[in-house]
């Protein structure tokens, strides 16, 4: 069966699915022949990198001749010093999807089982599959990860468990006494990974970080990313927080230049910049509030989200109203990747951006 090279690829690449990427604005404009398309379909900061960084990133531009430096080494000595953390519980990635990678490539082989929670990052998945691992979906209850159902899926060949923390894309989080009981539960063997990308934007009392569960001496990996809130989804940029030990194996697997020298010089400038991480979350904030009083006058019910997307049921195939959206020139997500065909995902723009997806929606809606 198949071709001589198909014959010759690994049984784990007819197991992948390829990632289902936010179409580009410039692919919808190119497709369609219109213009001034707007695009709430990836989580980028609508309010672009800050100035800062971009003048830095410009001043670096001269360098390109040389290697970027291979260790990060003043990138992670400035996390060291946000975190309290030592430069060596750092792993910076080439977006935080490397470190998925590097992380299964790490820990994960034939017959290791990697739980999460679904729907959830199709990454922990994609990446498991790779290796070889055996993928433990574990449904969500009520749109949120059920930490009990993910324990009683806990076997002796359990590798990983990831939480993803919010949620995409549901943007919920997981209450501090379900996540310490879950912690208390968990035998001391099982890697748990944090997912944390949208970590910024929290605003619940009773959120609590993996970077508590690692000051506490747990086995944990916490992954954040410069490309959400931080606005730098195009230079990929990443970084874990775990133990020196973890990060040490972590790193034997690494490629010597992961990281290229314009994003390790954008990142140290945007963690400097805590001006526009705060008009970031602002924003969204407000449109958030927006967007929610408008599903509200429209009937439509959404999920409570602690991340810049919402996840929303319009009550419809969410494909027939993808398609009439990106006519009104608006992209968005749809559920149905996730298992919710009736469910589309927004990202909070700006508030003109914000307008004119509720405008086009209600067009949309009403159509
Ligand atoms: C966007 C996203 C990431 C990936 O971020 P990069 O750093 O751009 O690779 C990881 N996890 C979740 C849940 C995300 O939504």
């Amino acid at each position: 069966m198949g071709s001589i090279v198909e014959r010759k690829a690994r049984s784990e690449v007819f197991s992948l699915k390829p990632y289902v990427p936010g179409k580009p604005v410039e692919e919808v404009e190119r497709e369609l022949g219109i213009t001034g398309v707007i695009k709430l379909a990836s989580n980028e900061n609508p309010l672009g990198p800050s100035p800062m960084v971009v003048a830095r990133v410009q001043e670096a531009l001269k360098q390109l001749n040389m290697y970027p430096d291979g260790a990060c080494y003043y990138l992670r000595q400035a996390l060291a010093g946000h975190y309290g953390f030592s430069e060596d519980s750092f792993l910076v990635g080439n977006g935080s999807d490397e470190l998925l990678r590097l992380i299964s490539e790490t820990f994960v082989g034939p017959g290791d089982e990697v739980l999460y929670g679904m729907p959830s990052f199709s990454e922990y998945g994609f990446m498991a599959r790779v290796m070889g691992g055996t993928c433990v979906e574990v449904p969500l209850k009520d749109m949120r990860f059920d930490l009990p159902a993910i324990l009683d899926k806990i076997t002796e060949k359990t590798k990983l468990v990831y939480i993803c923390n919010p949620n995409n894309p549901t943007g919920t989080i997981t209450s501090r006494a379900e996540t310490d009981q879950f912690m208390k539960s968990l035998p001391d063997d099982v890697l748990v990974i944090f997912d944390e990308a949208y970590y910024e934007y929290v605003t619940d009392k009773d959120y609590v970080s993996g970077v508590e569960y690692l000051s506490r001496g747990r086995n944990v990996i916490v992954l954040r990313t410069f490309s959400k809130i931080y606005g730098l989804a195009g230079l990929r940029i990443g970084y874990g927080i775990t133990t020196p030990e973890i990060a040490a194996l972590v790193n034997r697997v690494r490629e010597p230049f992961n990281v290229n020298l314009l994003a390790q010089t954008a990142a140290i400038g945007a963690l400097a910049d805590r001006e526009h991480l705060q008009k970031s979350r602002e924003l969204n904030l407000q449109g958030r509030d927006f967007l929610y009083r408008e599903f509200s006058r429209l009937g439509l019910e959404y999920v409570p989200t602690e991340a810049n997307f919402i996840f929303v049921d319009i009550k419809r195939d969410c494909r027939q109203v993808f398609q009439a959206l990106l006519k009104e020139g608006v992209i968005i997500r749809t559920g149905d990747i996730f298992g919710y065909p009736t469910y589309i995902r927004v990202t909070i723009g700006k508030p003109e951006e914000n307008q004119r997806f509720i405008a086009a929606l209600d067009r949309v809606l009403q159509g």
